[in-house]
């Protein structure tokens, strides 16, 4: 098969809320949307979850761009394709930028699902039919907090997920906990932590927490060994764990007990799946991350968490979380705190193109020789 031609569309979109963390307050959420076409007319989606800035990890929307235009895209045109894992291994010989490369890969698993006219969930040989979701709490007030997470309680979401760092932890999780004993309540600390904080970080095992994710730094495995060892609480990895090789090392070193995976973080498709699969071998489970994305890496989302060790609910939340109006049709919805699984060829969603048209920035259109 032949993609005959590539068209990206820098996107923006304004949150319904601002999603706030110790690094970074998104307001105004940038995207690049991949629309690939092969010969036949068939295309598939993907899009490119690097933020404007780089707090979450070294890439932009602007250096995706860049690595797309100048490297990525070319290549894709030039080639022929068997199988939608080829795009990973071809993309392999230039450095990471894996959001970049997640984005054009995950067009093209959806335009093979599509041509093979099934799921994407059954094209990777997902089991579930509907999956579990979980949602964020932003960083606030604690009556605001406690507010919105009766809203989020009520809407059916089985999972509760709380940004913390030095200044908002035992204080803040502790009112949460006093007035929702038994809700599940996990922590993202998103690196905010050093070894130093064991002791404070200890304290947290008090409030039976469904895990504390990347407490330290984004670019360390081993600390987190030795935290883990001191702490009940199970550690979970997410920026740390940006290829197969450093879920190889967590397991190892047992730097963690859960790892979160997003296939935007780890390069795409292929190596989330193969991260999976480690996680399954080890039994290490695993849950799928968010990441303030469109209906488009969402549906990958749904799909990849439709496979066996996927045992945690996911940061998948229904589109009018995060926007006015999602980019598919239709939009991502909860019920009882579930997700149904597209059954459609692909994403299994309609990319709603006139909208998609509206609200980009910059567009650009590459076609094969
Ligand atoms: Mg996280």
């Amino acid at each position: 098969m032949k993609i005959e031609k590539v068209d990206l569309f820098l996107t923006s979109m304004k949150l319904v809320q601002p999603f706030r963390t110790h690094q970074e307050t998104v307001t105004d959420r940038e995207s690049i949307l991949i629309k690939v076409t092969d010969d036949t007319g068939h295309s598939g989606w993907g899009e490119v979850v690097a933020f404007s800035s780089p707090w979450y990890t070294e890439e932009t929307i602007e250096t995706a761009w860049h690595m797309l235009t100048e490297f990525f895209i070319p290549t894709i045109l030039e080639q022929e394709w068997t199988s939608p894992r080829e795009v990973n291994e071809t993309l392999l010989h230039w450095k990471r930028n894996h959001m970049a490369k997640a984005g054009i890969e995950m067009a093209i698993w959806d335009l093979f699902a599509k041509r093979a006219g099934i799921s994407l969930s059954e094209y990777i040989g997902g089991v579930l039919k509907e999956v579990k979701a979980g949602v964020v709490v932003s960083m606030d007030s604690p009556e605001r907090m406690l507010n919105t997470i009766e809203n989020r309680i009520n809407e059916g979401y089985e999972r509760i997920k709380v940004k913390i760092d030095p200044a908002n932890d035992y204080q803040m999780l502790k009112v949460i906990r006093d007035s929702y004993p038994d809700i599940a309540l996990l922590v993202d600390a998103n690196s905010a932590y050093s070894l130093k904080d064991a002791e404070r970080l200890k304290k947290l095992d008090s409030l039976n927490l469904l895990m504390i994710e990347q407490p330290l730094a984004a670019d360390d495995i081993v600390e987190h060994a030795e935290l883990q060892r001191g702490l009940l609480t199970p550690v979970c990895l997410d920026e740390s764990i940006v290829s197969l090789q450093d879920a190889r090392n967590a397991v190892k070193l047992g730097s963690c007990k859960v790892i979160s995976i997003k296939i935007g973080r780890v390069g795409g498709l292929a190596n989330a799946i193969d991260i999976h699969d480690l996680c399954a071998e080890h039994e290490i489970p695993v849950w799928c991350g968010g990441m303030l994305e469109t209906g488009i890496s969402r549906a990958f989302h749904i799909a990849l968490a439709t496979l066996p060790n996927f045992t945690i609910p996911g940061d998948l939340s229904a589109s009018s979380r995060y926007w006015e109006k999602d980019v598919i049709i239709p939009e991502v919805v909860v019920e009882d705190g579930k997700v149904k699984v597209p059954e459609g060829p692909g994403i299994g969603f309609k990319v709603d193109e006139p909208f998609v048209e509206q609200i980009t920035k910059r567009k650009a259109t590459y076609h094969s020789k």
